[in-house]
């Protein structure tokens, strides 16, 4: 730390990130990416012509992008909210509604601790039920900001669109935030309470169902108000934080949103294999509605699972927090994949040393 950095920050806890690491190839499945490409026209929108523009500063209104969202989705576009990655949305998010307080379930998404640390926020964090849900009861009356990821991460156990719509009736003077960046594999959407509660904000990414992670791109679907005033603290800060590549890719996207579907429901049938291939071998699986599973062993901790599966070329997520440290989570990959994971598990549980290297 250098001695002109802000006391404010001395102590912050940054965000870890998973690990994308350039020393081999490996079957990927720690940061909950896709596993398969973006739509042809995505493809096709990158164009030399496109390359070319890249001299020139982006619209700072993603005007077409928004307008395909809310065509999507149907809203208009004065409800939609496009940013550098969902992350930049929770941000604001944070920076902007939440002075009074914030509430989130205690084990949930790493970067909602970060930013209520980054602004000096008051942070309740509520712990998960025993089967590690999150219970709506707690969050109801509770007269603060309310964050909550649906399905929640890591655990991807979701709640459903009725009990998002008791948390955000019983808080009508604050805000809540739903991130369903998981969504699309499987949960319900509360999107369609948007157009009647101006407290709730809803939160979605390109990055896991419409294979766009690098492309860094995040909506958020929310009353007027709500955009107008995620807009002044985007043109606060960094008014071009879209850039050109992504609009068009972003836009395309929406263009064949059948695709990406389609490719959600693949991943929910990779889900139930992996989840029955694990659960045969003993394993607690969490009843998962997103693109990961949630899974503990009873014969080998999580660390060493992860780090084993590592020796063989295959990367999956380890969390050191005490509650959930036998845990891992996997992110669905393709049915090969997932072969491949079972098939080093299983050579792990039997005490096979490692052949892979
Ligand atoms: N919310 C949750 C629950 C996540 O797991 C992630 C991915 N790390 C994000 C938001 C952020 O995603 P992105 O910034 O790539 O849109």
């Amino acid at each position: 730390m250098s001695r002109f950095f802000a006391k404010r920050f001395a102590c912050l806890q940054a965000y870890t990130p998973g690990e994308q690491p350039t020393d081999q190839k490996y079957i990927k499945l720690n940061t909950n990416e896709s596993p398969f490409p973006p739509s042809v026209g995505v493809l096709q929108a990158i164009s030399e012509t496109a390359v070319k523009d890249l001299r020139l500063y982006s619209d700072p209104e993603c005007g077409t992008l928004r307008q395909a969202i809310a065509d999507t989705f149907g809203f208009q576009k004065e409800n939609v909210f496009v940013s550098n990655g969902s992350d930049d949305i929770l941000n604001f998010s944070f920076m902007a509604f939440c002075d009074g307080g914030v509430a989130f379930p205690e084990i949930s998404y790493g970067f909602y601790q970060v930013y209520a640390d980054l602004y000096g926020l008051d942070a309740k964090k509520i712990p998960l039920a025993p089967d590690f849900s999150v219970k709506a009861a707690d969050y109801c009356n509770i007269g603060r900001a309310v964050v909550i990821a649906n399905p929640n991460a890591p655990t991807g156990i979701a709640l459903s669109c009725k009990e998002i719509e008791e948390i955000v009736t019983s808080n009508p003077d604050h805000i809540v935030v739903i991130d369903e960046a998981y969504v699309d594999f499987g949960a319900e959407s509360c999107l369609s309470l948007v157009n009647e509660y101006e407290n709730l904000l809803v939160v979605r990414t390109f990055s896991k169902s419409y294979s766009l992670a690098g492309a860094r791109l995040g909506f958020a679907i929310g009353s007027r108000a709500l955009i107008e005033d995620l807009e002044k603290i985007k043109y606060s800060t960094n008014p071009y934080n879209v850039n050109r590549l992504t609009l068009l890719a972003g836009t395309a996207a929406m263009h064949e949103n059948d695709y990406y579907m389609s490719n959600c429901k693949t991943i929910a049938k990779n889900r139930a294999y992996l989840t029955d291939a694990l659960s045969q071998m003993g394993f607690t699986v969490l009843p998962s509605k997103a693109n990961f599973i949630f899974a503990a062993s009873p014969d080998v901790d999580g660390e060493t699972l992860y780090l084993e599966l590592k020796k063989r070329g295959i990367l999956i997520r380890h969390f050191s927090n005490e509650k959930i440290k036998n845990f891992n989570r996997i992110t669905i990959g393709t049915m090969e994949e997932m072969k491949s994971l079972v098939a080093a598990v299983k050579s792990i549980l039997n005490g096979d040393t490692n052949e892979g290297g």
